[in-house]
């Protein structure tokens, strides 16, 4: 037990934090960036294991976040967390997702839009981010840690009045604070339009145009995307955004006529592994690419592990 760092304010910081709260220690965060200016708070958010590794990995730490969060949801109604059905679509219907033993039903489906060989039906976890953040924040709070702005031009250093320990969850800036060039960019742009009724997600991930996906949440629906490796602009196109509408439409008919209500763009920290290592006193935890929600329970207890 002892004086733990965390860097990052994200997901992954704020679960960190609660699990080294939960396990005695004391934890001051410091971010840049608070949790809702975040790429965190720009998540769809979906539980579904996308674009990280290595897949061994990100299956168990998924695996282990779908129960957290079924649990969060079950107990916790202003968590921003909801179990709910949908479809992921597919071009060819050969083998189950290499993630289909982390979910309880998953189904294959022929209930599918024109144009689509057919699909797998399961139940997921919509976490509507904002929300989800504040509640997270008011864990770390209530569980007596701190949360404070900083902009940090190294990790601090631990001993002799500083930290025992500095937890790393600092996402794409992990390419600076860790000096890890393998860190990179993938951009991601989406569109919050007007909730029109809908109860259930949808993705398509075979679309040559690019990855679509149809989020509703209890204010709106988040539709996106792209997946633009290496791309560090944060500023929205409407281009795109029209061609993420029209893509979507294809999916989801309903969103026809549906009000435009803003758009944001996201950075996922990508990586070709995810980081989850003790160095010294230093615990690294980035690279989660995009699926840093659906592994953010299983990585911050590995985490409080790794610190003991
Ligand atoms: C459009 C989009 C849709 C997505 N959809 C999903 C989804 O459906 N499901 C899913 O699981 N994931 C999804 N993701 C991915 C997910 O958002 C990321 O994997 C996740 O947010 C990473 O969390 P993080 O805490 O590591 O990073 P971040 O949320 O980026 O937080 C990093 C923190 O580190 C701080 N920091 C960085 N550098 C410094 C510094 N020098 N000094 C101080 N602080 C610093 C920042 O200020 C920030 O507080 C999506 C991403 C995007 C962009």
């Amino acid at each position: 037990m002892g004086r733990v760092t965390v860097v990052g304010a994200g997901v992954i910081g704020l679960s960190c934090a609660v699990r080294l709260l939960e396990a005695g220690h004391r934890v001051d965060v410091l971010a840049r960036d608070l949790p809702r200016e975040t790429t965190s708070a720009v998540a769809a958010a979906i539980w579904y294991p996308y674009r990280a590794w290595p897949a061994d990995k990100v299956l168990a730490w998924s695996r282990e976040t779908y129960e957290v969060f079924a649990s969060i949801a079950a107990n916790h109604a202003d968590s921003g967390i909801r179990l709910q059905a949908g479809t992921e679509v597919v071009a060819r219907r050969d083998e189950r997702p290499w993630w289909a033993e982390a979910v309880p039903d998953l189904r294959e489906t022929l209930e599918v839009p024109a144009g689509y060989d057919g699909g797998w039906t399961f139940t997921s976890q919509v976490v509507e981010m904002p929300l989800y953040l504040d509640w997270l924040v008011g864990q770390v709070l209530e569980a007596g840690g701190s949360i404070t702005r900083l902009n940090l031009h190294g990790l601090p250093a631990t001993g002799r009045g500083g930290p025992d320990a500095v937890v790393d969850c600092s996402g794409i800036g992990a390419k600076f604070l860790a000096a890890d060039p393998s860190v990179y960019p993938v951009q991601g742009q989406i569109v919050l339009v007007e909730q029109v009724g809908l109860d259930r997600w949808w993705v398509d991930n075979v679309n040559p145009e690019g990855p679509t996906y149809v989020v509703p949440r209890s204010r709106d629906i988040v539709v996106g995307g792209t997946d633009l490796d290496g791309e560090w602009s944060r500023t929205p196109s409407p281009e795109v955004a029209s061609a993420i509408l029209r893509r979507a439409l294809r999916l989801v008919p309903e969103l026809a006529g549906a009000e435009v209500l803003g758009h944001r763009v996201g950075l996922r920290p990508a990586r070709p592994e995810v980081r989850l290592e003790r160095v010294g006193d230093v615990v690294h935890c980035y690279g989660h690419g995009g699926a840093g929600v659906t592994m953010s329970w299983g990585c911050a207890r590995e985490v409080a592990d790794l610190l003991g």
